[in-house]
């Protein structure tokens, strides 16, 4: 049976082995897919025992994502742009890396939160890992202007100094949250960690344009502080990024797999299960 599995540090509360043994119930495919701890001074050796065990490919997670990049023989272009590597698929000439980050993201907003991306306005909050999977795909849906914020002034300008060759008629900006004062947003993007913390960035009131929706990347632990702030300050919409899980997990199985999951009702079946607990 054809192996594949995450690798993350931590890992054990990963939901990656759910959500690909429900893709492979429902498309009839016959794979074993597993959780594996990375050692972290030895994520290279563990993924090359894997595939030499007979792995097809791998999910990497928090903190292997560069790891993964270097590992990889060759990239997509969107995990070139990236500089970070989610996916790794075992090639008999070698290793590719892909980012399905992104492209998971679009989709959750797209197809599942019915959110028109083209001719928008998108604030994205933070400039680490996240944000740099999910700029060329956002780049990619055409919107209107799209402005990086983050708590380090630096970070962010350093990443629109280097997406700018991909922004095409996107107006391309970054800035610190304070400079966001007496701006607005269709859509408003928190890729930083502060809800991980129970914190939220410093954000200034009044940035969400009428209709605008507010998305926070954590997931699984009910409403985020970023979530609720939004709420209070005007937001008509506000999400939180199971979606984006699983539909970069859909992402990866259909480049593993060669075809696309339904990834509806997996997201359906997966909200059901943490809201009871
Ligand atoms: P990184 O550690 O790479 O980046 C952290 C970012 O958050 C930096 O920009 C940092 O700012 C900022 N930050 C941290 N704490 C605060 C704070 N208290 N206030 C303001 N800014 C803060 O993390 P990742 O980019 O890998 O992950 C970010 C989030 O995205 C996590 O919550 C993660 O779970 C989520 N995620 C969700 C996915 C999904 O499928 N739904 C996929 C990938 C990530 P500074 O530069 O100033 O330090």
């Amino acid at each position: 049976m054809d192996r594949y599995a995450v690798i993350g540090n931590p890992i054990a509360h990963s939901k990656s082995p759910w959500i690909h043994a429900a893709f492979a119930r429902q498309t009839g495919q016959a794979l074993a897919y597993e959780a594996l701890l990375g050692p972290l001074d030895g994520f290279t050796a563990t993924v090359h025992a894997f595939r030499a065990a007979g792995g097809r490919g791998m999910n990497v997670t928090v903190p292997f994502k560069l790891e993964a990049y270097a590992l990889a023989d060759r990239h997509t272009p969107r995990a070139e742009a990236a500089g970070a590597v989610n996916t790794l698929v075992f090639e008999r000439s070698g290793i590719l890396g892909d980012n399905t980050d992104g492209a998971g993201l679009v989709r959750d907003l797209s197809a599942n939160l019915g959110c028109t991306l083209a001719g928008r306005r998108i604030l994205l909050l933070g400039a680490g890992g996240a944000t740099r999977g999910v700029l060329l795909p956002l780049l990619g849906s055409r919107p209107a202007a799209l402005t990086i914020a983050n708590r380090t002034v630096g970070k962010a300008r350093t990443l629109a100094e280097r997406f700018t060759v991909h922004a095409a008629g996107t107006g391309l900006d970054a800035c610190g949250f304070a400079e966001l004062a007496g701006r607005r947003f269709d859509l408003v993007i928190n890729a930083t960690a502060a809800s991980l913390a129970g914190e939220l960035p410093p954000l200034p009131p009044g940035l969400y344009a009428e209709g605008a929706l507010a998305y926070d990347m954590m997931y699984g632990h009910g409403d985020t502080r970023f979530m609720q702030a939004a709420r209070a300050d005007g937001a008509a919409h506000v999400a939180d990024g199971l979606g984006m899980l699983v539909e970069q997990a859909a992402e990866s199985f259909a480049l593993w797999r060669g075809i696309r999951p339904d990834s509806a009702p997996v997201l359906a079946a997966l909200r059901r299960q943490l809201d009871a607990g």
